[in-house]
């Protein structure tokens, strides 16, 4: 397919703006929508792509494009960042994550947001309650229609994952849930059948129909099925049906307060015709465009890099960074006692959507003995399973020898006495697939400490100074939650393999460094995103999470965001009636 040039979904004003958005991610797709739905002139600016559905890479030619280094001609949609300690995962295009996320929507446990101080062995300070967040995570759930995942019907029901995961947590004493996911199902009012139609009220940004749920396992590498209500089909189609400007391709690089008021901000536009070619970032043509607000949601990474390129005299900038303390591990060949034999369990980790089921462990403000956590069952793209099929082969290959001889014999003609139906054979070769067929990746994530510092290197790169050491005690319960879970399944536990380097992470929910505080001594914003003694820079994403979230953030990131934006609007509305009120007097 084409993906477009640097794209102008829906042209707005040119010139100035009363807010510019700088990324489309939970943060910056729900201030683009609630902004331009009270009136404003907003333009969204995203340097990644454009993806409608059947534009998510699938093949090796098309995966090995799919990365983010525009300078290194990728225009891709994985932005893979390796620190000295970890590693981490966020993604470019429009809808920042949700494009690649597993669509779980959980809310910060209320009992989380406490009010404690860390430097003294506590826990971070949140100067927003679970409370003030109410009604924003109740429009944010509503704008993503998360709903549950429905176990109780056919075919869901027979999700050999979610099953086994349920049933191991039960068996342990534990109480799974079902935890609410942005994908679309089922037609409103109607039972849930995989690939049917989605009837949506308005046409979608993208112009096309989408398909619900075909539970392909693919979600964190695109659905091309549109199955997913990433922010493309709600919050960014709404806003582009209202009118606010969205640019994509285009890259925010600098950007300064203006001696007249408001911000100016310098961007550059990525041409993906030049896949594949070498093109230094900083030699593209600057564009300018200014506004009264300048909002900041490029994500954790990219927001709290263009602040510290940017703006100073913030002395929180870079603090709080955490990984929200994401541990990946394996539950590997799983295996029930029947008939007084040890037999595989089936996990087809391919099929269902990525994350289905959860268990929550209490943290020690609510009674339990450590920081708390989630326990979650991820899947994984089907082709992730002929990997691992053709990596044991020659296993497979040994083991089914005499098969395989014989159909050798059979295919160059020596066997006389010719067997002439196969289909047994070939089956039996592929030796009843147990390792593809039995793996189940358990995702942790929680409540670890959010002592990190991002910062600039010598060459002026994002750098990070992050270990888990001062989370060893989360860490080391996290895992050996999953190591019991492992046993109760009669399965091998494995290390995420990453993990035998220096206990090295990988986080698909990096937060912090531009963190809410009560002053610019603890934080870069406000509890309205307000960023200390610059007025009219906002930032609004996962950087302004003061700790972890615990769960999976981007539902917390929305309401945040959410809340932040009925601030701006009312901020917004006061100034332009003052300014009216004030060219009355004059006339
Ligand atoms: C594999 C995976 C699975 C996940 N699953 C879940 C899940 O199930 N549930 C959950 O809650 N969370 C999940 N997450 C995490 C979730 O995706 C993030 O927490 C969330 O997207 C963060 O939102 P954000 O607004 O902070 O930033 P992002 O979503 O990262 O958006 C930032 C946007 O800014 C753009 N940008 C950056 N710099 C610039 C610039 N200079 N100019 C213009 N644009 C710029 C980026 O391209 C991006 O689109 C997952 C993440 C991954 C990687
Ligand atoms: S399981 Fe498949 S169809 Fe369903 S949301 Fe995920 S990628 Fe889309």
């Amino acid at each position: 397919m084409t993906i477009a040039r640097a794209t102008t979904i829906r042209g707005g004003d040119d010139g100035h703006f009363d807010a510019i958005v700088v990324g489309s991610g939970f943060g910056g797709s729900v201030m683009t929508y609630r902004l331009r739905e009270a009136g404003l002139r907003v333009c969204l600016l995203e340097r990644g792509r454009v993806y409608p559905p059947g534009s998510f890479p699938r093949s090796p030619y098309r995966f090995q494009r799919a990365f983010w280094d525009p300078s290194d001609g990728l225009y891709g949609m994985y932005n893979v960042w390796s620190f000295r300690h970890f590693d981490a995962l966020v993604s470019s295009g429009l809808g920042g994550g949700s494009l690649i996320y597993a669509n779980v929507t959980l809310r910060k446990d209320p009992s989380w947001f406490v009010r404690e101080d860390l430097q003294h062995g506590g826990y971070e300070y949140w100067p927003v309650t679970a409370e003030d967040l109410e009604e924003h995570y109740d429009r944010a759930e509503r704008m993503l229609n998360a709903q549950e995942y429905p176990i109780r019907h056919a075919p869901y029901d027979k999700t050999p994952r979610t099953v086994a995961f349920m049933h191991t947590a039960r068996q342990l004493g534990w109480q799974p849930m079902t935890p609410k996911l942005a994908v679309t199902f089922a037609n409103d009012g109607e039972a849930p059948v995989p690939g049917e139609p989605i009837r949506e009220e308005h046409p979608n940004l993208h112009g096309r129909t989408r398909q619900t749920c075909r539970l392909v396992g693919e979600c964190d590498i695109g659905c091309n099925y549109g199955s997913k209500n990433s922010l493309d089909y709600n919050y960014l189609s709404a806003a582009v049906r209202l009118g606010a400007d969205i640019r994509t391709l285009c890259e925010v690089r600098t950007f300064r307060r203006r001696d007249s008021g408001g911000w100016a901000v310098e961007y550059v536009r990525h041409d993906p015709e030049r896949e594949g070619r070498r093109t230094a970032t900083r030699s593209l043509p600057l564009e300018e465009i200014t506004a009264d607000r300048l909002v900041i949601s490029a994500g954790t990474f990219g927001s709290t890099y263009l602040l510290l390129r940017n703006v100073q005299g913030l002395p929180a900038l870079g603090t709080h960074f955490s990984g929200n303390g994401d541990l990946l591990t394996l539950a590997v060949r799983p295996t029930t006692t029947r008939n007084g034999k040890r037999v595989p369990v089936l996990i087809d980790g391919g099929y269902g959507p990525v994350i289905t089921s959860a268990v929550r462990f209490e943290d020690e403000v609510d009674g339990g003995d450590g920081r708390g956590f989630y326990l979650e069952d991820i899947g994984y793209p089907e082709f992730v399973n002929w990997m691992m099929q053709v990596a044991e082969s020659p296993r497979a290959l040994w083991r089914w020898r005499h098969i395989a001889w014989q159909l050798i014999r059979q295919l160059v003609g020596f066997e006389r006495d010719r067997e002439t139906d196969i289909g047994a054979e070939l089956s039996a070769f592929m030796g009843g697939a147990d390792l593809s067929a039995g793996v189940l990746p358990l995702a942790g994530m929680g409540r670890d400490v959010p002592d990190g510092v991002l910062k600039l290197s010598r060459r002026g790169m994002l750098d990070a100074d992050w270990t888990i050491d001062h989370s060893d005690a989360y860490f080391s319960r996290v895992r050996s939650v999953m190591q019991r879970f492992a046993g109760a399944m009669g399965a091998e536990f494995h290390d995420n393999p990453v993990w035998h380097f220096g206990r090295r992470v990988m986080t698909a929910h990096p937060l912090g460094g531009c963190p809410m505080g009560r002053n610019e001594r603890e934080g870069v914003v406000d509890e309205y995103g307000r960023v200390f003694g610059h007025d009219g820079l906002y930032v609004a994403d996962g950087a302004v999470m003061p700790g972890s979230v615990g769960a999976n953030p981007s539902l917390t990131i929305a309401a945040v965001a959410d809340r932040f934006a009925d601030r701006l609007i009312d901020d917004a509305l006061r100034d332009r009636a003052q300014a009216g009120s004030s060219t009355a007097s004059k006339d």
